[in-house]
């Protein structure tokens, strides 16, 4: 399967879900593929396991797949699963998408240095809806053009998904609980350290951290 680098490694991936509470797993399925993609797996199974739908799905970005998070929220659950940015735009020295305000009420999207994207068309695009929002006007002649975007004639635009509205609510979901990325790590990370524990990875508890001394 290809692992986070890309590269191809005889392995299976392991996906668990496990309780806040205890540290237990409480399912789990061997996949072999990366972790895109496989949380509204994880959660049905863990759903089916604790006999409940309303629970609360906590996963890291790597698991930030929108259509897999739709179906988790239509499932019952909460999620929360924060976004990286994928798009690689600030690398390359253009305006992150982040950088590009939602308006509910106009139904706009306002651009670093506060023009307005219009709602333009609706496309089908990775299977899913995306409303495309653009300005050829303000775009035209924007002495910002070059750190929006490579293009010598299109506008910049963004792609909102239908659905938007629900990340949007994750995302505030989160802001408001920030904890969250530790009690993350906390719960699912623990029993991999046990099992390596098991099967003879002891070594570093054997190192002790540097004693200082008083004088
Ligand atoms: S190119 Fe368009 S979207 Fe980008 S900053 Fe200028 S007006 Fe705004």
């Amino acid at each position: 399967m290809k692992t986070n680098n890309m590269n191809r490694q005889v392995c299976y991936n392991v996906q668990t879900a496990v309780d806040t509470k205890n540290h237990l797993i409480v399912a789990h399925e061997v996949t072999n593929t990366t972790d895109n993609g496989q949380l509204g797996l994880v959660a049905t199974l863990a759903q089916k396991a604790v006999g409940r739908k309303d629970i609360t799905v906590l996963a890291d970005k790597g698991y930030y797949s929108r259509s897999d998070i739709k179906t988790v929220l239509d499932s019952g659950a909460v999620a929360l699963v924060p976004k990286g940015d994928t798009s690689g735009a600030e690398r390359k020295g253009l305006y992150n998408r982040s950088m590009f305000r939602y308006n509910r009420e106009k139904d706009v999207y306002v651009c670093p240095i506060g023009n307005e994207l219009q709602n333009r068309f609706t496309s089908i695009e990775d299977g899913l809806e995306q409303q495309l929002y653009f300005n050829n006007i303000a775009c035209r002649d924007c002495s910002q053009r070059s750190r929006c975007t490579t293009s010598k004639r299109e506008p910049r635009r963004i792609r909102r998904w239908v659905h938007e509205a629900e990340m949007e609510e994750m995302h505030a979901r989160l802001e408001s609980f920030p904890q969250a990325v530790v009690m993350r790590k906390q719960t699912v990370e623990h029993p991999f350290g046990t099992i390596k524990m098991w099967m003879g990875a002891t070594h570093f508890l054997m190192r002790k951290f540097k004693m200082s001394v008083r004088k």
